[in-house]
């Protein structure tokens, strides 16, 4: 098969774009990430440091493993609070929790691969949920480069887009070409934009990024990010909004990231006001479950 009839089957089932690339060893992006780890930028993100052969190294994920497929969810909706009092939460968290929800796709993205080519291909899907350098095999199939602000960025869709992929021992008949030079550019627009001065040219430092602090972080925000941080409360998305690229971006209307109402319009009093009951029913598949309620109200309440 070749890699358009992937590609073909994914856009069917609700993908924006997929590409297939060749299993490589990613020798460049491991030593990019050994220097950012020395360099202490993973802040509390231990888990970065772990299995980090395997994510250099695909065939160490699934033995055997002949390519990449992957794929590219569009998750761009614009602005969607209905008013300023309403805490800021990045785009991606509107919706239901995408792991699963991309994860479903690629599923049926693979068993329509073993129907097609063979029943006894082996392989694993992963959506942000395992050691791999997910935006380099995106360029790597084709999909786009990696702009300044780190992100992958497609030429049509931009850069609000879940990566997903399939490693696997399918072997097609041809891969996609990859993509070979950025369109960044003399730009420097999602630098500037950074609230917090944590982005720099191809590097995020997470001790000081919004997103981390507020998502991932288990301690106290810093001060000093605290106090750049505005009315975000979930997430950062200001070196996307920034970008060109995204100028072009397409509102999704993928019933799977179909926005939270409760999002759109809690006020942050709404949120104090909030109970533990009334957060699980709301909030049952939304990517805010996670941190759990008195995370988000320690954010809110800036303690
Ligand atoms: S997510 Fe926000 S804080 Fe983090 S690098 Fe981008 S602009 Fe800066
Ligand atoms: S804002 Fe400009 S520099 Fe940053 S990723 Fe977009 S095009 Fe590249």
């Amino acid at each position: 098969m070749r890699w358009e009839e992937v590609a073909a089957e994914a856009v069917a089932l609700g993908f924006a774009a997929c590409g297939v690339a060749p299993v490589a060893d990613l020798r460049k992006e491991g030593e990019r990430l050994d220097a950012w780890l020395e360099s202490g930028k993973e802040a509390g993100m231990a888990y970065m440091a772990r299995n980090r052969e395997k994510r250099r190294n695909p065939e160490l994920l699934v033995e055997g493993a002949r390519s990449v497929v992957v794929t590219l969810t569009n998750y761009y909706a614009p602005a969607l609070a209905v008013s300023p009092e309403v805490p800021v939460v990045a785009r991606y968290a509107y919706g239901r929790d995408y792991h699963g929800a991309v994860k479903e796709r690629l599923f049926q993205l693979f068993a329509f691969l073993r129907e097609r080519e063979d029943r006894r291909l082996r392989g694993r899907v992963f959506v942000d949920s395992a050691p791999v350098f997910e935006r380099e095999w995106a360029r790597r199939a084709g999909l786009g480069w990696i702009g300044r602000n780190t992100l992958l960025i497609h030429p049509r869709w931009g850069s609000f887009c879940f990566v997903g992929v399939i490693v696997s021992d399918f072997e097609p008949e041809s891969y996609s070409e990859p993509w070979t030079a950025g369109r960044c550019g003399t730009c420097h627009r999602c630098v500037d934009a950074c609230p917090t001065g944590a982005l720099k040219p191809y590097s995020v430092d997470a001790n000081k990024c919004v997103s981390y602090n507020t998502i991932e972080r288990k301690e106290p925000i810093p001060e000093e990010v605290r106090v750049k941080m505005g009315n975000r409360f979930f997430g950062c998305d200001a070196c996307q909004e920034v970008c060109p690229w995204n100028r072009r971006a397409v509102p999704h209307c993928d019933a799977a990231f179909r926005p939270n109402e409760w999002l759109r319009r809690m006020t942050r009093e709404d949120w104090m006001r909030l109970d533990e009951a009334t957060f699980q029913e709301r909030f049952s598949d939304s990517p805010l479950l996670r941190p759990g309620l008195p995370h988000l109200q320690s954010i809110l309440s800036g303690k």
